[in-house]
């Protein structure tokens, strides 16, 4: 279970169980409580006569006594009994009988375990009832977590540490000499505490990692003092990792004792830890598999840094900083690689799959509010599973969690974790659908982030204080980070249904098809503590296609407009291609699309496009319909398909631009009326062109949506693939000079931040340092930079051909780079592993030294690639004395080169990269 892995070896806190609300105490409870402290004092007894005494006169007595005997251990330390769940019994006559959940939590010496028992009871009739009426009828144990320890470091074993080496993958622990204490199960050592002027040494192997704990230490290889750590280990590897010969067992000072407890008593809980809650106060630890392991390291120069070895986890090496929540390094190792192979999914660790979601909820904008239902229908996908996680906002108070087959069930929440997990009462095989009904009400902020991470920095002038500075109008978006509805661990495709309530004068645009008659009125609403009485309505969607996540955004808006857009994704008589330049870009691909091998992927020929609005964007969001429209075109024609039957704009209002897009809507940020805020010097700023960011919002219908990316290091495909289309677009409306100039800044902040990292980093770019700036440069403007250089290596025809064949391979999935290159690969011809090795995974810059010279009517171009060698086209632009001029590229292969191209007049000057497409350092020799 990936996630529970994550929760206990990475997780700053733990897990903790959920509470009942508080009810009102009555006879009832009372009696029922009366019960429980029965069932409390027979289990700390063992006592087998007082469990009898219990049973209903109805009840099986072997099978109650198997279980008591199977359940409850000799030699009890301690027991506590919690209530979590009571329904009324079948076939009872009210307050007759229940069904009570109760939690059972048993200590025996330095060891614990939990058990989840079902118990139905009822009141005999007629008996003589005394002070305990409840009978048991039946019992059963829904579920239990065993092997749980209360750690404790011994007082009685002290070492003295000779020349100590503790090893995990590339990492080491070295104690030349110093104090060693441990911490001690039945089975052998477990947490080891080290003290003294040690090293620790962490050695990542990946080109990628150096540079990152370059980033963070100013070295590739950090070797760094230590004044101690906490180690966590599986206890039967104590020996094979800590030879007998590096510990001399010595007389225990109390005063090394005391000093060893502070570090082990802070590094427990960190990791390995349950917090039981109300069960009981103390910290419960369980053992590391074998194979993984933690050191919690006190540096001198670089505070507290956690190493983790986590076997169940994709990149099963990370070393983070905890204070700052910095990942430094997160890699798979080599063993791990062997076993994965280099890429992976993070789908492959789902345990189970989301079909779809229905949810239902209601949100009281002023107060932050939410309260909903949501019945998600899933599909098993582990060989079996007892406890599904699922992910949902802390704050926010879960009432319950059902299924359709299963009736209640039991969840325990997790804290600081946005995650629950749910107790299956029995476990289910692979395939098995069920439903999930979770109900809940609690505070939901609304997301700030906007794009998928476009929140640019504000770069605000001074505002000279006779400028009345206008808000912009109110909204709350909900999405991809708001976790505000209860969902699977990781994004995954399924289709919706959405019922929004708010206020009547609020509007909602949410991803999928507004419903018929949608917005309806809907029950109005009192809150507490006011008489207010608030009218509400109901905005419903569905959504057909399968989308990636949800999100809605509630604001003032009204509908403005609303058009049918006819596409023209259907391929029209085959007819040659035309490269002689003349055509535009959109020329040139319908008649790609005539020849392309690839047909359209939907069906649709048209889609409905909608716009709502702020009322003050009322006119802008006019102009939005034709653009809008003309956008959505485009890109139906670049990738042969439409992948959602309606897309709505909300044109709303922010001091920061930027937007949002999941599935079926985009939200575009406009600035209020008046406004001063500078945003010039951002990489997802272009001038010139106020659509680009629609542009690049409307393109993560295809990418970033339909076509999702397969774990954190395929961001680009989304990002990268938008910005590249924006600027497609940008060429197709504004012509090739605008272009040109977005090339250009792809082209500076390419060079700017690629010594960050690869494309292929993903979040982290910019992560360690804290600049996000770095995230768009890279993820953005260089991944975009490198799709068009891909095109110019391997021309248009394919380039667009291999892009379609993606897109339609990967519809409704994520993909990956190496999905990309294959697709590439197929239509081209060509084998592109060191254009994908050098400009995704890697994070060089090609240096290219160049020579032109004219011969007789030739001009010859001479290439030499200093050091690494990159697919590189490279433009040289030709001005002819006339005054007219001509351009050629060379696509440079190898580390020297020649080109010569045909010159029709007399050279006045050459220029190379004038296009600015080549992201390459130019020396002229
Ligand atoms: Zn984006």
């Amino acid at each position: 279970m990936r996630a529970s892995l994550f929760l206990l070896v990475v997780a700053l806190s733990s897990s903790a169980f959920a509470q009942q609300p508080p009810r009102a105490v009555d006879d009832e409870d009372l009696s029922i409580q009366n019960f429980l402290q029965a069932l409390e004092t027979s289990i700390s007894k063992t006592d087998r006569s007082q469990w009898t005494d219990l049973l209903s006169a109805n009840a099986d007595r072997d099978s109650a006594l198997d279980f008591f005997s199977a359940m409850v251990p000799e030699s009890i330390t301690r027991v506590v009994v919690k209530e979590r769940d009571r329904s009324a019994l079948e076939g009872t006559l009210p307050g007759e009988g229940f069904r009570l959940v109760v939690e059972v939590f048993i200590e025996t010496g330095e060891r614990g375990r939990i058990a989840t028992w079902r118990l139905d009871i009822r009141r005999p009739r007629g008996d003589d009832l005394g002070a305990q009426p409840w009978r048991i009828v039946s019992e059963d144990r829904i579920a239990s977590i065993e092997g749980l320890h209360r750690l404790a470091l011994q007082p009685a074993k002290q070492y003295i540490a000779k020349n100590l080496v503790i090893r995990a993958i590339d990492f080491e622990l070295r104690l030349p000499t110093g104090q060693v204490f441990v911490g001690e199960t039945p089975d052998g050592v477990t947490a080891i505490v080290l003290m003294g002027d040690g090293t620790m040494v962490f050695q990542p192997m990946p080109k990628e990692e150096k540079g990152q704990l370059k980033l963070f230490a100013g070295t590739e290889s950090l070797e760094t003092p230590f004044t101690s750590a906490f180690v966590r280990i599986n206890p039967s590897e104590f020996d094979q990792r800590v030879s007998s010969a590096m510990l001399e067992e010595v007389t225990p000072d109390p005063r090394d004792f005391r000093r060893a407890l502070t570090v082990f008593e802070e590094g427990v809980p960190k990791s390995f830890n349950l917090d039981l809650s109300d069960l009981s106060r103390d910290v419960w630890s369980l053992l590391p598999q074998s194979g993984d392991f933690v050191a919690e390291v006190k540096t001198r120069r670089f505070d507290d840094l956690t190493y983790a070895r986590s076997m169940g986890e994709a990149e099963d090496v990370t070393l983070f900083q905890r204070a700052r929540k910095r990942n430094i390094a997160a890699y798979a190792s080599e063993q791990k690689l062997a076993s994965r192979g280099r890429f992976f999914n993070e789908d492959d660790q789902l345990d189970y799959d989301v079909l779809d979601y229905d949810v239902d909820t209601a949100f009281y904008p002023e107060r932050d509010w939410i309260e909903g239902r949501t019945k998600l229908k899933i599909r098993v996908k582990s060989p079996v599973l007892g406890v599904l996680t699922l992910r949902f906002a802390d704050t926010v108070n879960v009432s319950s969690v059902s299924s359709d087959e299963f009736g209640r069930l039991l969840f325990l929440r997790v804290r600081n974790q946005n995650s629950i997990l749910v107790n299956l009462p029995s476990a289910v095989p692979r395939d098995f659908t069920m439903t999930l009904i979770v109900a809940y009400a609690g505070r939901l902020q609304s997301q700030n982030n906007l794009d998928e991470s476009i929140a640019l920095e504000q770069n605000r002038t001074a505002q000279p204080d006779d400028i009345q500075v206008v808000p912009p109008e109110q909204k709350w978006l909900f999405s991809n980070r708001s976790n505000w509805y209860p969902q699977n661990q990781v994004s995954d495709y399924a289709s919706a249904r959405l019922r929004i309530t708010v206020p009547s004068e609020y509007a909602v645009v949410a991803s999928g098809i507004a419903e018929p008659g949608s917005p309806m009125v809907a029950p109005p609403a009192t809150l507490e503590n006011s008489s207010r009485v608030i009218p509400r309505v109901t905005y419903a969607f569905t959504a057909p296609q399968p989308v990636r996540y949800l999100g809605f955004v509630v604001s003032r808006m009204l509908r403005v407009d609303a058009a049918t857009v006819a596409l023209d994704i259907v391929p029209v008589k085959p007819a040659a291609p035309d490269m002689t330049g003349t055509l535009t870009l959109q020329q040139q691909v319908n008649r790609l699309n005539a020849v392309a091998a690839v047909p359209p992927v939907g069906a649709r020929n048209t889609v409905g496009l909608s716009i709502a609005a702020n009322r003050r964007q009322e006119s802008r969001a006019r102009d939005a319909v034709g653009i809008g429209a003309d956008i959505l075109r485009f890109y139906a024609s670049l990738t042969g398909d439409i992948p959602y039957d309606t897309l709505t704009i909300a044109m709303v209002e922010d001091n920061v631009p930027g937007g949002h897009a999941p599935g079926y809507f985009a939200m575009i940020n406009n600035p209020p009326p008046v406004t001063q805020i500078n945003w010039r010097n951002d990489p997802a700023a272009f001038q010139g062109f106020p659509e680009f960011f629609m542009a690049h919002e409307l393109a993560h219908q295809w990418f970033g949506q339909a076509v999702g990316w397969k774990n954190y290091h395929e961001q680009w495909l989304s990002e990268g693939v938008a910005q590249y289309f924006a600027a497609l677009y940008a060429r197709e409306r504004r012509g090739e000079s605008l272009f040109r100039d977005i090339l250009r800044q792809f082209r500076k902040w390419s060079l700017e931040d690629s010594d960050q990292g690869p494309v292929y980093l993903g979040y982290r770019l910019g992560h360690i340092k804290g600049d996000t700036r770095v995230f768009r440069a890279v993820i953005y403007n260089k991944g975009a930079a490198v799709l068009h250089m891909l095109r110019r290596v391997i021309g248009d025809q394919a380039f667009f051909a291999g892009l379609k064949t993606f897109y339609a391979e990967n519809r409704f999935s994520k993909a990956g780079s190496d999905d990309l290159r294959r697709a590439m690969e197929a239509a081209s011809g060509r084998d592109l592993s060191r254009f994908f090795e050098r400009w995704i995974y890697d994070n060089g810059i090609p240096r290219v030294r160049y020579a032109t010279t004219v011969e007789g009517q030739e001009l010859v171009v001479r290439l030499e690639q200093v050091g690494d060698v990159y697919d590189l086209p490279l433009t040289f632009g030709v001005t002819y004395t006339d005054g007219k001029t001509a351009e050629f590229v060379v696509v440079s292969t190898e580390a020297t080169m020649e080109a010569r191209f045909p010159l029709t007049g007399t050279v006045r000057a050459v220029e190379a990269n004038p296009d600015g497409a080549a992201i390459a350092i130019l020396e002229k020799k």
